[in-house]
C-alpha cells in the first residue's frame, strides 16, 4: 500500500498558482495598515515598541531587534503569497532566492531576518486545492513577513497589566459532529478517496484585558520548540508547536513530521510504539513528506534520518521522524514554500485529495493553527508547523486541534486526543 499511495502522490500537482503578484500592504509597519477593530490592550502591542519573541529567531538577537517592514497579505487579496514573500523579504535586504548560499551574516550591523507567517489556507491555496471553511478570525492575515533589524530595544509598557478574564470555550462543532466527520473520513478511505485524512475543530472564548501574557505564556509549555508570539494590528499568534515544518541549514532541507499521540505515562508509551494504527498513519505522513522534498531536492539525496522516535509535549507522547535532503540548486523560499505547504502531518495523503475532503467537512476554517511560522534569513529556514497554537482577535481567543483519521480510526478515541491536545494550551491560556 504505501508503494501504491507514493505513486498515486507523485501524479498530484504541479503545485503552485503562478499568478503575477500583485502589490498589496507593503511597507512601514503596522501603523501603516488599514486599523483594526482589536481594542486597546491588543493594539498597543503594535509598532516597534512591541516585544519581539518570534518562534525560530536567534535567541542572541531577541532581545536587540526592531521591527522594519511589514508585509500582510489575505486570501481575498490575490496573486501568490510565496512569490510576494521572497520579494517582499529580497526588497528589504533578505535575498532567500538561492537558500543553497551561506548565511551573509549581518547580525550587528542591520537586517538581522524575518518573521514568516503562513496560514493553511494560504498553504492550501498554493497546493491548488480549496482553501476550506470561512475563517473564525477574519483579523488574521493569511501571510505575514516581518522584517527585523538591529536597533534600540523595546520599550516597556508602563502601569500595572489590566486584569485577564477568558470565559468559558465554544466549539464550533460538537463531539457528535466531530465523529460523524471521523466516519465520513473512513468512508471516504473505503471508496478509495484518501489513505489518510486530518480533521480539526475550533474552539473560541471571549476574553477581557491583554490577551499577548496569555499566549506569550504558551511559549513556555515544555517541549514547545517553537515557542514564541507574532503580532499585528489587531490579532496575534501564540504557538506552543513542537514540530518542524521545514528547516533550511547549510543547503540542508529537514522536515520533522509528528504522528501519534499516547498519555506521559509508561503505559502510553508502550501502547505508542505499540500501535499498527498510529505506525500505519506515521508512515504514511513519513512517506509523503519525502515525495514533498524530494520536489526540491538534488536528485537521490533524500534520507529519512529517524524514524517513530518517541518524544514528549506537555502531557503527551509523540512520535517523531526526520525527512532530509540536499537543496537543489538555486532552490528559492517561494519553491520550498509550495512543496512543503500546508504540511503533509496535518493534511493526510495524498495531500490534495485530503485537502479537498477537510474543505468539505470542517465546519470553521484552521485560522492560525496548521500553517506555518517561524524565522527566515539568507541561506536560513526554520519554520514550525503551527499546531498547539492559539490565536487572539479584538474580541476572543481561539484554539485549533484534531488528528489523522485512517481506516482504523475510532471516532470517540479521536475526539478525546482532540481535547487531549488542547488542554495544556487552554490551563495554559487561562493561566493556571
Ligand atoms: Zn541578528
Amino acid at each position: 500500500m504505501h508503494g501504491k499511495s507514493t505513486e498515486r502522490m507523485r501524479k498530484v500537482g504541479p503545485y503552485g498558482v503562478e499568478t503575477l503578484p500583485q502589490v498589496c500592504a507593503a511597507g512601514s509597519g503596522p501603523a501603516g495598515l488599514a486599523a483594526g477593530s482589536g481594542p486597546a490592550a491588543l493594539a498597543a502591542h503594535r509598532g516597534p515598541a512591541a516585544s519581539i519573541d518570534v518562534p525560530a529567531a536567534p535567541a542572541v538577537c531577541r532581545g536587540a531587534l526592531t521591527e522594519r517592514a511589514r508585509l500582510h497579505w489575505s486570501l481575498g487579496d490575490g496573486g501568490d503569497p510565496a512569490a510576494l514573500a521572497e520579494e517582499f523579504l529580497a526588497a528589504h535586504g533578505l535575498p532567500l532566492h538561492d537558500l543553497t548560499r551561506p548565511s551573509t551574516g549581518q547580525h550587528g550591523t542591520g537586517v538581522c531576518g524575518a518573521a514568516l507567517y503562513l496560514s493553511a489556507a494560504a498553504g492550501a491555496l498554493l497546493a491548488g486545492a480549496p482553501t476550506g471553511a470561512p475563517e473564525p478570525a477574519p483579523a488574521l492575515p493569511d501571510l505575514a513577513v516581518v522584517v527585523y533589524q538591529h536597533g534600540p530595544t523595546p520599550v516597556a509598557r508602563p502601569g500595572p497589566p489590566p486584569p485577564w478574564w477568558l470565559g468559558e470555550w465554544v466549539e464550533s462543532w460538537t463531539p457528535g459532529q466531530h465523529a460523524a466527520a471521523v466516519d465520513a473520513v473512513r468512508a471516504a478511505i473505503g471508496r478509495g478517496d484518501v489513505y489518510q485524512s486530518n480533521l480539526v475543530g475550533h474552539a473560541a472564548a471571549s476574553y477581557t484585558g491583554d490577551p499577548l501574557p496569555a499566549l506569550s505564556r504558551l511559549g513556555a509549555l515544555p517541549g514547545a520548540r517553537y515557542g514564541g508570539v507574532l503580532t499585528g494590528d489587531g490579532w496575534a499568534i501564540g504557538c506552543a508547536s513542537p514540530e518542524t515544518l521545514v528547516e533550511v541549514t547549510d543547503g540542508q532541507v529537514i522536515t520533522r513530521p509528528i504522528k501519534g499521540t499516547r498519555p506521559a505515562t509508561a503505559t502510553g508509551r508502550a501502547e505508542l510504539l505499540a500501535s499498527a494504527k498510529e505506525r500505519a498513519e506515521h508512515i504514511m505522513i513519513v512517506d509523503l513528506e519525502r515525495n514533498d522534498l524530494a520536489r526540491i531536492a538534488r536528485t537521490g539525496t533524500v534520507t529519512v534520518d529517524e524514524l517513530f522516535a518517541v518524544r514528549r509535549w506537555c502531557d503527551l507522547w509523540q512520535a517523531e521522524s526526520t525527512v532530509r535532503a540536499a537543496a537543489a540548486d538555486g532552490l528559492g523560499l517561494a519553491d520550498l514554500l509550495r512543496a512543503t505547504c500546508p504540511g503533509g502531518s496535518v493534511t493526510g495523503a495524498p495531500k490534495l485529495a485530503a485537502l479537498t475532503q477537510i474543505s468539505a467537512l470542517e465546519p470553521v476554517g484552521r485560522g492560525a493553527s496548521m500553517g506555518a511560522l517561524g524565522w527566515v534569513a539568507p541561506g536560513h529556514v526554520d519554520l514550525g508547523l503551527t499546531i498547539r497554537t492559539a490565536a487572539a482577535d479584538g474580541q476572543r481567543l481561539h484554539t485549533w486541534a484534531g488528528g489523522g483519521i485512517t481506516w482504523d480510526s475510532d471516532a470517540h478515541a479521536e475526539v478525546a486526543e482532540a481535547a487531549a491536545k488542547t488542554t495544556p494550551i487552554r490551563a495554559t491560556l487561562a493561566g493556571r
